[in-house]
């Protein structure tokens, strides 16, 4: 089995699972005409392979466990949200915000908290012990003078991992320190391989792109993205996702199940459910969590833009 490491326009390039070895390949048409697009972290099978040249055709894509669309890349299990100390500040609700739409991806959440050389310690550990009530045990690192990236290159072992945050919080930093420490090829190599490749495919991303244009969906469908091995085994996207979280994924009935500290006390609380099945737990008699938690005017506020946006739906 192989993993789609690179997939733009004209070219996607797979590397054997662990060897380092990559193939330039174009998809067998047959998958073309039943519609199934190769992504980024998909998982394939890899035929007619000339090792001299390194090339081979697609011949088919194994079922995707999960599929993130900002960045697109098939089978990420494992988000880093990052966001820093200082420098932007870190604010709860932005966070909050952040660690939802993370969330309702149903992946694992990891949380790393950088540029941590900007603040004194005591406000890292009174972040950490707010972190750790709302369910959370973050990564404290810093990408200037690289405290912490050891444990999170742990963290990302053997997993496709996309990191995800605002801008300025040290997303593009923390991915090329990754990168200088990764094997393999570098990116002017798969350049030079991308103009070399058929005019098939190309023709058909042209298409694709078309379309989506006049379903008003904007033409970029095919963002450029591509997986860096890392040492530790896995990857990471080289382009860091959602830097707008749209919340779109998350119904009022499924928010809650969005914040861990809340998933604790429902589980907990098994077989016993709140007296309503459809409870928001804003207060309904017989509700099982109390509305003391310590994020709850952020769900409380979170809840209320998704009634209004469900409304107009
Ligand atoms: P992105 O928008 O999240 O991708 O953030 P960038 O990687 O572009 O970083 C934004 C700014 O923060 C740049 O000027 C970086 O040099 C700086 N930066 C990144 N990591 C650190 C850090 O650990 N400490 C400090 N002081 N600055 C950092
Ligand atoms: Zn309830």
């Amino acid at each position: 089995m192989r993993v789609v490491v690179e997939s733009e326009k004209s070219s996607s390039s797979e590397e054997d699972e662990g060897s380092g070895v990559e193939l330039l390949c174009v998809v067998r048409n047959l998958l073309k005409k039943i519609k199934r697009r190769v992504l980024v972290g998909d998982k394939v099978l890899v035929g007619s392979i000339d090792w001299v040249d390194r090339r081979g055709v697609i011949e088919n894509v194994f079922e995707r466990k999960t599929e993130v669309l900002d960045p697109p890349v098939a089978n990420v299990d494992h988000l880093l949200v990052l966001f820093s100390l200082d420098q932007p500040k870190l604010e709860e609700f932005s966070l909050t915000r952040f660690l939802v739409e993370a969330e309702s991806t149903r992946i694992p959440v990891t949380l790393a908290l950088n540029k941590a050389e900007l603040v004194h310690k005591e406000a890292v550990t009174s972040w950490k012990s707010k972190l750790r009530s709302w369910g959370y045990e973050p990564i404290i690192c810093s990408v200037e003078t690289k405290i912490g990236l050891d444990s999170l290159q742990f963290n990302l072992r053997d997993q496709t991992s996309v990191i995800v945050g605002p801008s300025g919080v040290g997303k593009s930093s923390l991915i090329n320190a990754l990168r200088s420490n990764h094997f393999g090829f570098g990116a002017a190599e798969v350049d030079d391989r991308s103009n070399s490749i058929s005019g098939s495919k190309w023709l058909e991303d042209q298409r694709v792109g078309e379309v989506s244009a006049r379903s008003g969906r904007g033409k970029h469908t095919t963002r450029h993205v591509s997986l860096l091995p890392l040492s530790g085994g896995g990857y990471v996207a080289d382009t860091p996702g959602f830097n707008q979280p749209s919340l779109l994924k998350v119904t009022k009935q499924s928010l809650a199940l969005c914040f861990p500290e809340v998933r604790k006390i429902l589980s907990n609380s098994q077989p016993l459910k709140c007296a309503f099945s459809n409870c928001l737990h804003i207060g309904e008699p017989g509700c099982l969590v109390k509305m003391e938690w310590e994020r709850y005017p952020y769900y409380f506020q979170l809840l209320d833009e998704i009634k209004i946006r469900e409304e107009f739906q």
